[in-house]
């Protein structure tokens, strides 16, 4: 892989900064977020009607069973408010937030620009495509080559003709069974990861752990650079050790990224995921475990947030919940302050540097 001129530096929207102003660090997060290919009706006729109804105390209760089955908790446009949440996190010591609301999930480059430079946070925009039900109609008749193009162009020169720059690649969509242009657009961000330099961030599919090591494979094969690759939301996608040993000990950083969400697994995911989904102590201990086999310097933590619901406007935990009440559980735990800064700050380093 040739040696950028940024190599050491990473891209945030506002331009490059050095890796050492990263500081304590979110690396998957959505401030904004457009997640209605994530929606799906109720089938119980009553619960059809709350469908519809904008994220209020009266349906929260409910929300927490149902995420996904509200419209408007799937989307969040709300600028004011994305600030007022982003705050929270450089109230609480936070410096940067990487957004992977990327083609599908309603990434808007100019409101980050906008959110940056009124909070004063990095932030550092994703690229490539989320799943194929929330691709584009014609994504069938692209070629892995001119998805390469694009990304490449969106980190290089800029999405549109904005001038605003991706500084990472992701989070990059599957499903499983993995869909054809699933395959092909994780093909593509390899080689813009080899072309560009740059991290990416991938949203295995869901089913125990065959997704993520179906994922590596293809990786491999397109020749990207594992060491800077995530597999993302480990929480639910790789619930066996041993595989996350393995996902660690193939270069790819663990990200454990929805530190927060505890319990009421929605209805929709049964059947598609394992139902163990842990609180954030077996999150911490997890963690541990991690640490013990050797592999602190490939886990990474964030908090996911994309529903409306997850937010504190709307009774969530919001950007600073790590900052604020996990860091202080690990360390009762028996984790160091240096580990949680490996974690935090010399981990998203060592990931959103380009090379
Ligand atoms: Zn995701």
């Amino acid at each position: 892989m040739p040696t950028s001129k940024f190599a050491g530096k990473a891209q945030t929207v506002l331009g490059w900064i050095d890796g050492a102003d990263l500081g304590v660090t979110l690396p998957h997060e959505h401030l904004l977020c457009d997640a209605k290919f994530n929606f799906s009706e109720p089938v119980d006729p009553e619960e059809k009607a709350l469908a519809y109804k904008p994220v209020s105390m009266e349906i929260l209760s409910w929300l927490r069973y149902h995420p996904s089955e509200n419209l408007d908790n799937c989307q969040s446009f709300d600028e004011q408010e994305a600030i007022h949440e982003a705050m929270l996190f450089k109230k609480a010591g936070g410096s940067t937030i990487v957004d992977a609301s990327c083609i599908g999930l309603g990434r808007n480059p100019q409101a980050m620009v906008r959110i940056s430079r009124a909070t004063g946070l990095n932030v550092i925009m994703g690229s490539g495509y989320m799943v194929h039900r929330c691709q584009p109609p014609d994504m069938s008749d692209r070629t892995e080559d001119e998805i390469t193009e694009e990304i490449v162009r969106d980190i290089n020169i800029g999405v549109g003709d904005t001038g605003i720059r991706a500084g990472l690649i992701g989070e990059i969509g599957a499903s499983w069974p993995l869909h054809d242009n699933e395959r092909k657009s994780i093909r593509a961000a390899a080689h813009a990861q080899r072309i560009t330099g740059a991290p990416l961030d991938i949203h295995p599919g869901r089913i125990n752990n065959k997704s993520v090591l179906e994922i590596i494979e293809i990786l491999k094969d397109a020749g990207a650079d594992l060491s800077r690759t995530v597999m993302s939301h480990t929480e639910l996608r790789i619930r066996d050790h041993n595989v996350r040993c393995q996902v660690a000990k193939a270069g790819c950083y663990v990200e454990y990224d929805c530190f927060g969400w505890e319990g009421h697994v929605p209805l929709s995911l049964y059947g598609q995921t394992d139902l163990n989904l842990p609180n954030d102590v077996q999150r911490i201990h997890e963690i541990m475990q991690l640490i013990e086999a050797g592999h602190l310097e490939r886990i990474l933590i964030s908090q996911d947030i994309w529903p409306k619901s997850w937010r504190t406007l709307y009774g969530g935990w919001g950007f600073a919940h790590i900052s604020k009440y996990v860091t202080p559980a690990m360390l009762r735990e028996g984790m160091s302050q240096e580990q949680i800064n490996t974690i935090m700050i010399e981990n998203p380093k060592r990931l959103l540097c380009f090379v």
